[in-house]
């Protein structure tokens, strides 16, 4: 039996390995012993943004006057044509789940040195439509959330905030009720899990902000004593 589960274990290695095979997902030299997903070189080079050092940084500055955020920061910046654009593309539609768990391990280890973060309880993934989670297998901020967690020690809630599941077709709708339909997109339940934390919301990237203002709103709406921190793995609002 013993000897059954030990080939078993090497037979999953071995398929675990055939997914992700041990080269770096930038440049696509052969990883070294102790190098996962990423090489030293392309880790080291990653354009971190460091906005979780400083309160006023241009993440924050982009939600400042729509929700009350207590801070807001993303991992690195995400330059169209970047060679680490494709970071987040393999993460959300090549099955590279373990991507999100790896750089949000590093962006966990980033934020457990600033002061800024150090009261955080809790890490909140934004939650994907339920029919995208489906076709996806996964949710890639949950994946960031659960790397974070790993080298935090911040718990994970996933049942909290939740992405509500329209059945009706937008393109039947006018411009302004589908905008109407995103800003009711989502929706709290069980909201004494929450109640007076100060909550870590997670995103895979941050563009315009709408998406992470419209959970913070819900959040904050619907959680007694609530304090709501932002962190995207990526930022597209300029640099
Ligand atoms: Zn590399």
């Amino acid at each position: 039996m013993r000897v059954a589960i030990s080939g078993l274990r090497e037979l999953c290695r071995s398929f675990v390995h055939l997914l992700y095979p041990s080269t770096c997902a930038v440049c696509h030299e052969g990883l070294a012993v102790g190098e996962e997903v990423l090489c030293t070189a392309c880790l080291y080079d990653i354009p971190r943004t460091r906005s979780w050092n400083s309160p006023d940084n241009p993440v924050a500055k982009q939600l400042w006057g729509r929700v009350p955020v207590e801070q807001a920061c993303a991992y690195f910046y995400f330059a169209k044509g970047s060679r680490y654009q494709k970071l987040l593309h393999m993460l959300k539609y090549h099955g590279r789940r373990d991507i999100g768990v790896f750089l949000g391990q590093k962006f966990g280890q980033e934020l457990m040195g600033s002061a800024l973060y150090a009261d955080v309880d809790v890490v909140v993934p934004v939650p994907l439509h339920p029919r995208k989670q489906h076709q996806r297998g996964y949710n890639q901020s949950q994946a960031i959330a659960e790397g974070m967690a790993q080298r935090t020690g911040w718990r994970v809630e996933s049942n909290v905030l939740f992405r509500h599941r329209f059945t009706q077709t937008q393109t039947q709708k006018s411009r302004e009720e589908r905008l109407q339909n995103v800003a009711n997109a989502f929706g709290v339940r069980r909201a004494e899990h929450l109640a007076g934390r100060h909550v870590l919301l997670v995103d895979d990237v941050i563009t315009t902000g709408a998406t992470l203002e419209h959970c913070v709103q819900v959040l904050v709406e619907g959680c007694p004593d609530i304090r709501v921190s932002v962190a995207a793995l990526a930022f597209a609002g300029g640099s």
